[in-house]
């Protein structure tokens, strides 16, 4: 694994070119001082399931995987927690009110956003909707739709931790 701060080279503070790696994931600027390091960012993605058993999959409108299926959430906010964050995604890209999420696991991503590639923690919830429950793609999503997993091909899923989540899933539902 590339270090994740290879790409910066100089000190965020004060400008200095002594911005050393130091360990798997700081650099440290001998001229001031800094010891800056890099840390996964949260992210958060709904299991949505329907009384069929099928499982809300998204399709991106945005680069990264563009076009490729996945599963609604994203990135948690500064002073927010998991559960807000999912459900305030949920609000921004399918317009749909939760309550509740269940905590289900968490998988490692990267990703890559301007040229740079990102580490995350993605947290997965449980996220129970009535049937009749509307639903309509918003800001970051393209279209939106329950699909029967066996029907899901792993790789039309974009993004890697998606991709291990519904293999998961699907290993699971058997
Ligand atoms: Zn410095």
């Amino acid at each position: 694994m590339k270090h994740p701060l290879e790409r910066f080279e100089y000190c965020p503070r004060c400008g200095s070119h002594n911005f050393a790696i130091n360990g798997v994931r700081s650099r440290h600027c001998s001229k001031c001082g800094l010891t800056y390091y890099a840390n996964a960012s949260a992210s958060t993605a709904a299991i949505i399931t329907n009384s069929k058993g099928e499982i809300l999959l998204t399709t991106r409108a945005f680069e990264p995987a563009k076009d490729k299926l996945d599963l609604p959430g994203g990135f948690v906010d500064m002073n927010e927690t998991a559960e807000e964050a999912l459900i305030r995604e949920l609000k921004e890209e399918l317009n749909i009110e939760v309550t509740n999420p269940i905590y289900l696991f968490s998988l490692p991503n990267e990703y890559t956003f301007s040229d740079i590639t990102i580490h995350t923690l993605d947290i997965f919830f449980k996220v129970e909707v009535s049937d009749d429950a509307k639903f309509t793609a918003d800001d970051d999503v393209a279209s939106a739709q329950f699909y029967d997993l066996k029907d899901v091909n792993i790789e039309d899923i974009g993004l890697n931790s998606i991709k291990k989540a519904i293999q998961k899933i699907k290993n699971t539902t058997n």
